[in-house]
């Protein structure tokens, strides 16, 4: 679990004073991994604390994070300092795992590769901090950072991969553009529902599930306009969504969607609905709700994006797929390859 958070409107101005006290000495800088969406934003770049060797590091997040750019950003790090006191990470998911990926691998050897799975990173990184400009995706408070490598999307899954501290600003997700901000808000639903209607459910994710469904409802659904109490409550729907997964698993719409996400780059939160718009047959209440809230806020769901794929391509997305066990077996139970067959994946991406 992620042991600090600062939570409120205007606390991104406290960063200073949370991190200074865990500089190294005053050689050892703090690398801030920011989204280059805000490159041209001065009124959040010009906030960020810098001072002695501190570095902004522009990282895109125009594809997800790939286990060679974590690779090369680490060595790059390591090659240019002694001492680093520690890797600040703000942007959306993909910079929040970018900034964990790249602490890890900057004190375990080899590649991040090596580590894609549960609990294979053997030493703790450094002092890593998560600051959100995105809400939903819970890469906040999760002990994963999702990769995609040669072979897979696989996260590296560990104790030393949650973030020491986070901040949760609000006022840092308030320019978001509308279609991402619903992707990315659909993101913590799905969480939610495939956490509660889970064989893993138990209390503790359920009760952190139940607030952040009651959340999500209330802004997507509930609310006639979007306003600042709906970014508050979308920054806590995403912690509790977060905090739901960690104790259960997801399910259907997450191993299918990584499996686009793989062979054709569909990003995480479009891709989920693109699947979850399909599924009613796992969710049937829950992909009623989200119908709802597509139609309330007319929001675009990509059709047909695997139209045209080859065999070869359609066995390569349910390889994906089928490789996350955890998470079939959460959403059906043991026996779940009676139901989810090679045949029955591919009728599935056929329809999406
Ligand atoms: P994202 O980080 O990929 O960003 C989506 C787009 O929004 C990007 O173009 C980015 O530049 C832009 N953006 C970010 N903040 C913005 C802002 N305030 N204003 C304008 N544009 C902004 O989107 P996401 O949905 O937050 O994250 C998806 C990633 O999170 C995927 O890589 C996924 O695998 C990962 N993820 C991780 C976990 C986990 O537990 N670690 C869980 C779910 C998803
Ligand atoms: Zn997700």
């Amino acid at each position: 679990m992620v042991s600090k958070v600062v939570f409120g409107r205007g606390c991104f101005s406290a960063t200073k004073d949370i991190i200074e006290p865990q500089r190294k000495n005053p050689d050892a800088p703090f690398i801030f991994l920011v989204d280059d969406v805000f490159k041209e934003r001065t009124s959040l770049i010009s906030r960020i604390p810098l001072s002695g060797n501190d570095k902004i590091m522009f990282v895109s997040s125009d594809l997800e994070p790939k286990t060679s750019v974590v690779d090369k950003i680490s060595a790059d790090l390591k090659n240019s300092f002694d001492s680093i006191s520690g890797i600040i990470g703000i942007g959306g998911g993909s910079m929040l795992d970018m900034a964990k990926a790249v602490d890890l691998m900057l004190t375990n050897p080899g590649s991040s590769t090596d580590y894609q799975g549960w609990d294979l990173v053997k030493n703790p990184g450094i002092y890593h901090v998560g600051i959100p400009t995105l809400a939903g995706t819970g890469a906040e408070v999760s002990r994963t950072t999702v990769l995609s490598g040669p072979e897979r999307k696989l996260g590296m899954n560990s104790d030393y991969t949650p973030f020491h501290q986070i901040v949760l600003d609000p006022e840092l997700i308030k320019n978001a553009p509308v279609n991402q901000r619903f992707y990315t808000g659909m993101d913590c639903y799905i969480h939610c529902i495939e956490s509660l209607t889970g064989t893993y459910l138990n209390a503790f994710s359920k009760s952190y599930g139940d607030k952040a469904l009651e959340l999500c409802e209330e802004v997507f659904l509930e609310k006639d306009d979007w306003d600042d109490d709906s970014d508050d409550k979308l920054m806590m729907a995403s912690y509790h969504g977060g905090m739901s997964i960690a104790y259960s698993q997801v399910g259907v719409a997450h191993a299918i969607s990584y499996g686009l996400s793989f062979l054709l780059g569909t990003k995480h939160g479009i891709g989920n609905c693109i699947v979850f718009d399909q599924i009613e047959e796992f969710y049937p209440a829950g992909v009623k709700k989200f119908k709802a809230m597509v139609d309330k806020h007319q929001i675009h769901i990509p059709k047909n994006i695997c139209a045209g794929l080859s065999d070869q391509e359609f066995e390569k997305m349910i390889d994906v797929a089928l490789f996350l066990e955890p998470l079939w077996e959460n959403a059906l139970g043991k026996n779940w390859r009676d139901t989810i067959t090679r045949k029955k994946l591919r009728s599935m991406y056929e329809k999406m």
